[in-house]
């Protein structure tokens, strides 16, 4: 697909943040564009849970979910907690944390790259994939985006920048180069295994005994395979925790594994967790992860709806003349106390704060 050279908004990346976002701006009339570095549908590592809060937001937002989205099991219950290894494992429902939001008691199992694919598809916007947002350059009120698609340099101009681009957002550091000082990362790994666990499907297995993790470590069936996660503080060896934390499962779980059919890693910020949030300036908007938007371990939800409220932020700014951040800042502060609320919650059950074992 080509490239026009002016937009009135470019969004860059495809995840739900980005998808939220383009959703808001659907029907405006305001032409978007949303970037993503990967040929999609790209692999998400995540659980992939559209948990009860992101459910109702999709729904209500973009439509019921498509049965094609779906993993087996399609249901997950909720959490399943174990606090000590040693100690009964605890059953968490997602209804324990419904707030009155008349939500349904039920998550939905899903893979995020057709997830992702299908909310972004459900939008205006043009979506283009193999091109990576590099950085940018101000040329009086527009932002001059220097991209890199099929491996060619590109320069398209847009009145309004939101950076959807996730924990190590390019569009942050570009704009806000000394705020990285302060984002504490906490490294993830994944291995998923053909074989057999003695957990039950449908529910997501949480681990916060510090001998297996530095943060919190899962376990979750998708499709018949069983995903095993572990996350680390930024100096500790993830692959250590990792290797602890399946002979663990192996020894007290009967974790059986036939092959292993991929791994991966991935970063989370604690930028949530210290209320550390950068929301952008002037028509530039971080939404998602790259504003630091975190629920928690439900970061869908934060992202969508963060990424909503930028896009209305925009339709406000074309409207008022006054620039978008004021306006984001007006539409984002409930999913932001909201996500200081989930993190101050967190750390009360568990008396240490968990992303950073504090
Ligand atoms: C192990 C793990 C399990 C999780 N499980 C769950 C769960 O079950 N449910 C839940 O709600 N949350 C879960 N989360 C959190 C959730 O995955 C994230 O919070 C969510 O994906 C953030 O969405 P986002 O749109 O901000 O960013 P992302 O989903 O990360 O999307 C950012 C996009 O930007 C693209 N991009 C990056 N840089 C560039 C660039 N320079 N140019 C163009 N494109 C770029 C990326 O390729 C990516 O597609 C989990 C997280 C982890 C680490």
């Amino acid at each position: 697909m080509s490239l026009k050279d002016k937009y009135d908004v470019v969004i860059v990346g495809s995840g739900p943040a980005g998808a939220g976002a383009a959703k808001a701006l659907s029907g405006s009339g305001l032409e978007t564009l949303i970037v993503e570095r990967d040929k999609l549908p790209r692999y998400k590592m995540c659980s992939g849970i559209v948990f009860p809060s992101s459910r109702k937001f999709i729904e209500d937002h973009f439509g019921d979910l498509p049965k094609s989205l779906m993993c087996n099991p399609e249901i997950v219950k909720g959490n399943r907690v174990c606090a000590a290894i040693g100690s009964p494992i605890m059953d968490v429902p997602f209804s324990v944390f419904d707030e009155g939001d008349d939500l349904e008691e039920e998550g939905f199992n899903t893979w995020r790259a057709e997830l992702d694919y299908w909310l972004c598809s459900e939008t205006d916007a043009e979506l283009v994939d193999n091109c990576r947002f590099d950085h940018f350059d101000r040329d009086g009120q527009d932002y001059v985006l220097k991209l890199r698609h099929l491996d060619q340099e590109v320069s398209v101009r847009a009145k309004y920048l939101i950076g959807a681009d996730g924990t190590l957002s390019r569009v942050r550091r570009t704009a806000f180069p000394g705020f990285e000082k302060s984002v504490g990362l906490l490294p993830n790994y994944e291995e998923i295994y053909e074989g057999n666990i003695d957990l039950e499907p449908g529910w997501l297995y949480l681990f916060m005994d510090r001998s297996v993790t530095g943060y919190f470590a899962t376990v979750f069936h998708k499709d018949d395979k069983v995903v095993v996660v572990t996350g680390v503080q930024q100096r500790e060896s993830v692959k250590d925790y990792f290797a602890a934390f399946r002979n663990h499962l192996e020894r007290d779980h009967g974790l059986v594994v036939k092959s292993e059919a991929a791994r991966h890693g991935i970063v989370l910020t604690d930028m949530s967790a210290r209320k550390n949030y950068c929301l952008g300036k002037d028509s530039l908007l971080l939404v998602g992860e790259a504003g630091g938007f975190l629920r928690g371990g439900e970061g869908i939800t934060s992202s969508i709806i963060s990424g909503n409220a930028a896009g209305e932020a925009v339709l406000e700014s074309t409207k008022s003349g006054k620039p978008a951040l004021e306006h984001f800042t007006d539409l984002a502060s409930e999913e932001m106390e909201t996500c200081n609320r989930v993190h101050a919650n967190l750390s009360e059950a568990m008396g240490f704060n968990v992303f950073m074992r504090e």
